[in-house]
């Protein structure tokens, strides 16, 4: 295994995955991923923008990586208020391993994939060293010019860069259940007094899950809580646990959350802080970013192109933030599932 390469993409995410396939064929790439034991907590549910940006770069969501049921409509429940109201959307459902793994194998033979952890980022004379620990145990240091954090929200390349950084993070937590047919659908839930943020259930196959994202402090307690008024008040049936999920969330709140990277470090999906902030809803950035950043590798100024394709995901995600007041401030969102604005009728 060589140990020198153009670029080392720390991660295997979305992100990683459209920036490995675009990127230019004589680059010589290093992926590494492997931090996460099991599966990421996440809806999976693909906005229209996400098919979109899919599109945009060639690309369709095979059969293989999408499940039933079809989303058709998400019920929005205040459960501190008892006040619920479904309003449609047209997501498409995946099964998220199967669609970052898909992602992870368009790439060319010029990619590199290796499982494992990377550590430490560290640069001498504008070349990048990374250590990262494999799955046997050994420690290898690889070199690049240039280093890709596409590693999530609690990714060390976000941190090696910024040691100032201050944007907002909560804890998602999420459990599977196998699925009792009654319980089947999507919902968005709100619980004022345990969470700042909002939860989630969905449905895939013969299995649901019960998330959400809550403050660092009190987290297990908050998400008990929630699930223990789902189970008695409204009758889910979340009896037979299959397997849990944690990871960190961002929620960008101003436009210097959102970082494109400095030198020859780029940030790519959520190490960038690309993400509603309002439905955690990330993945259309993250293939945005992907494809931004490999294009920008075509070009003289790298980070300069790259800063001006990020500039206008900031905007949207700032225009985003404004309809956060509606959705997390009680009072608000009582007005407006009071209102039934924009909901199906029953
Ligand atoms: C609970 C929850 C629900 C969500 N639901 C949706 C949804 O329904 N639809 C939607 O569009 N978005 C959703 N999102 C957001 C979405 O999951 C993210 O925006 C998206 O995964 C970001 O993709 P990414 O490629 O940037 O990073 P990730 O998907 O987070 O991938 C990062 C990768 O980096 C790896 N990694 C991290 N650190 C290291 C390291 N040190 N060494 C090696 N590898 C490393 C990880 O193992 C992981 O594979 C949700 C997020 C959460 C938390």
């Amino acid at each position: 295994m060589r140990e020198d390469y153009d670029i080392i993409v720390i991660g295997a995410g979305p992100a990683a995955g459209v920036f490995t396939a675009m990127a230019d064929s004589s680059l010589s790439i290093l992926k590494i991923d492997g931090s996460r034991e099991g599966g990421k907590p996440c809806g999976g549910l693909l906005a229209p923008q996400t098919v979109k940006a899919l599109k945009d770069i060639g690309l369709t969501v095979p059969e293989e990586v999408r499940v039933s049921p079809e989303v058709r409509y998400i019920r929005t429940m205040d459960i501190g208020t008892g006040r619920e109201r479904d309003y449609p959307r047209n997501y498409v459902n995946v099964d998220r391993e199967r669609f970052d793994r898909w992602l992870n194998t368009l790439h060319g033979e010029n990619t590199y994939e290796l499982k494992g952890s990377a550590f430490e980022i560290s640069e001498k004379n504008g070349l990048y060293y990374v250590k990262a620990r494999l799955g046997c145990g050994n420690e290898v240091t690889f070199t690049a010019r240039y280093v890709i954090g596409a590693d999530g929200a609690g990714g060390i390349t976000r941190r090696y860069l910024y040691k100032d950084d201050t944007i907002k993070r909560f804890v998602a937590l999420q459990e599977w259940y196998r699925l009792n047919e009654k319980d089947s659908g999507f919902a968005c839930v709100f619980h004022t007094p345990t969470s700042p943020s909002c939860s989630w259930i969905f449905t895939k196959e013969d299995r649901i899950a019960f998330g959400g994202a809550f403050e660092g402090k009190g987290s297990k307690e908050a998400f008990s809580e929630q699930k223990r008024i789902l189970t008695e008040r409204y009758g889910y049936d979340f009896s037979e646990k299959l397997s849990y999920e944690g990871c960190q969330v961002m929620r960008p709140f101003r436009k210097k959350d959102i970082r494109a990277g400095e030198n020859g470090i780029f940030l790519i999906g959520e190490a960038a802080g690309l993400i509603s902030p309002v439905t955690f809803e990330g993945i259309s950035f993250a293939v945005r970013s992907g494809a931004a950043l490999a294009k920008a590798f075509t070009k003289a100024d790298i980070r300069e192109t790259y800063e001006n394709a990020v500039e206008p995901l900031r905007e949207e995600i700032m225009r985003k933030k404004k309809r956060w007041p509606f959705m997390y401030r009680r009072f608000l969102r009582n007005l407006v599932l009071m209102s039934g604005y924009g909901a199906v009728r029953k």
